[in-house]
This record gives structure tokens, C-alpha cells and sequence, in this order.
């Protein structure tokens, strides 16, 4: 499982609701808005995680 960066939700790789690449490492989304967010802001999400 991989972890929502915006909500820290588990996800689904293989099924996700949503994801983004950022600097080479893929992020997965529980859901369309958390996805939003993360597109708004990478550095600010992929930062810490
Ligand atoms: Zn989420």
C-alpha cells in the first residue's frame, strides 16, 4: 500500500484514484482533491515524506 501524502491515507498502488510523478517518484491519491492539492504544491507535499 502506498501512503496519501496530502491526507495519509492508505492506497491502493494498483488501484488508485489518482497519481502524480514528482522528481521521479510516483504519489498516490485516495481521491481526485488530494490529487488537486498535491499538483497545486508538490514540493510542499513530497517534502517529508
Ligand atoms: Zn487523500
Amino acid at each position: 500500500m502506498a501512503k496519501d501524502p496530502i491526507c495519509g491515507m492508505e492506497v491502493d498502488e494498483a488501484n488508485p484514484a489518482g497519481s502524480s510523478s514528482h522528481q521521479g517518484k510516483t504519489y498516490y491519491f485516495c481521491c481526485e482533491g488530494c490529487k488537486k492539492t498535491f499538483d497545486e504544491n508538490p514540493e510542499k507535499h513530497a517534502a517529508g515524506s
